[in-house]
């Protein structure tokens, strides 16, 4: 038995999830599209999220980490999971698990290759990030040498964006550019398109779509509207509404002061909880469609609202208990975002331990 408690509730549409999945595999209906549920599943919880993209159709998944790979192993047994950070651990772990790895080094392809029997993998060419992958003299003595993937299951090769967000940046045709020469080369299966890049034409799908942030809702086309579901709801209960005469400090250091009388409430809701101390001073969460901002400093545990200017002809003003939207219709993650001077994956990856939480 758990006891009802006054805290901040999470709500995660696992509906609006599986939409989102089938969205983005609408845009390439002949491309088998994949779902990236690393840190996970952006912050939603690894296995509702995988869970629900499996209903939806997904069959294969990237995640970043081994250990996330293993726990997302026991609960999608038939899927094809891939780890994205490379051969992180013992070539026979992987197998075992059957999991793959995303090979990023000539030398990750040499230790693959010792298998007593081969088993899928990937292969990651640097195109541009400069994070993972084969380097330009790596690529170059494969192309050069193609037998060194001799008995070597390879799935996929594949490459990351860096700017794929920005059509206009002409970095992604440069990455576009080397990544068809090099898979030209080897014939091999191309996945290459994250959430953004997928919006970047046909030319860039090739043969799997590796979307993450934009299904859970962000948009992957920050000039445009967004076309994905929104996932996420947070509501956060008021603690405490006080009157403060004109005047006072609010929070830490006070900086912010009642100005006026003023009406202000506390929230459970502060860094410890991902909600950045960026926002002090600068957020709003809201009642109804109204925006209450936040003032003073948010601190680890608790947040100050201002109340005042609140109008009563819409609905009843909030009283203790009653719950304000911080994520939801009025406030996307991608809005949320912008007063922490961060980006919705941030935000998604950031949400706390200490919500309730609640899958539709
Ligand atoms: C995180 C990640 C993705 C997914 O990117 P989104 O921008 O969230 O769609 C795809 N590929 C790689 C290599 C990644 O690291």
């Amino acid at each position: 038995m758990t006891t009802a408690s006054l805290r901040s509730v999470l709500t995660i549409d696992t509906q609006a999830l599986g939409e989102n999945w089938r969205r983005l595999q609408a845009q390439a209906p002949q491309v088998p599209c994949a779902a990236v549920v690393k840190a996970d599943g952006y912050g939603l919880g690894l296995a509702p999220v995988g869970q629900a993209l499996w209903r939806a159709g997904a069959r294969a998944f990237y995640v970043a980490h081994f250990e996330e790979a293993l726990s997302l192993r026991a609960v999608l047994p038939e899927a094809h999971i891939t780890v994205l950070n490379g051969l992180v651990a013992e070539a026979r772990a992987f197998v075992e698990a059957d999991l793959r790895p995303v090979l990023s080094s000539l030398a990750q392809i040499e230790s693959w290759s010792r298998l007593d029997q081969p088993a899928p993998a990937n292969i990651q060419i640097d195109t541009g990030m400069a994070r993972l992958g084969l380097d330009d003299s790596e690529q170059a003595r494969l192309a050069k040498t193609p037998s060194l993937l001799q008995g070597l299951d390879i799935a996929f090769i594949m490459s990351h964006l860096a700017s794929a967000e920005e059509p206009g940046n002409p970095s992604n045709a440069a990455q576009l550019a080397q990544m068809r020469s090099f898979a030209s080369t080897l014939g091999l299966p191309v996945s290459f398109a994250n959430s953004s890049g997928i919006f970047l034409g046909a030319n860039y799908h090739f043969d799997q779509l590796r979307p993450g942030v934009a299904l859970y809702g962000a948009n992957p086309t920050p000039e445009l509207a967004n076309p994905m579901k929104s996932v996420v709801r947070l509501d956060c209960p008021i603690l405490q509404i006080r009157e403060l005469p004109a005047g006072r400090g609010v929070g830490y250091n006070a900086t912010w002061s009642s100005m006026r009388p003023s009406r202000i409430a506390t929230i459970p809701l502060g860094y410890a909880d991902g909600f950045s101390r960026q926002h002090s001073n600068a957020a709003s969460l809201y009642w109804g469609q109204q925006a209450v901002p936040v003032v003073g400093r948010v601190s680890m545990d608790l947040v100050t609202v201002d109340l005042t200017d609140l109008k009563p002809q819409d609905e009843p003003l909030p009283q203790v208990g009653d719950r304000l939207e911080l994520l939801g219709p009025q406030q996307s993650v991608d809005l949320l975002a912008q007063t922490a001077h961060t980006i919705g994956y941030e935000i998604l990856t950031s949400l706390g331990a200490r919500y309730e939480r609640r899958y539709l």
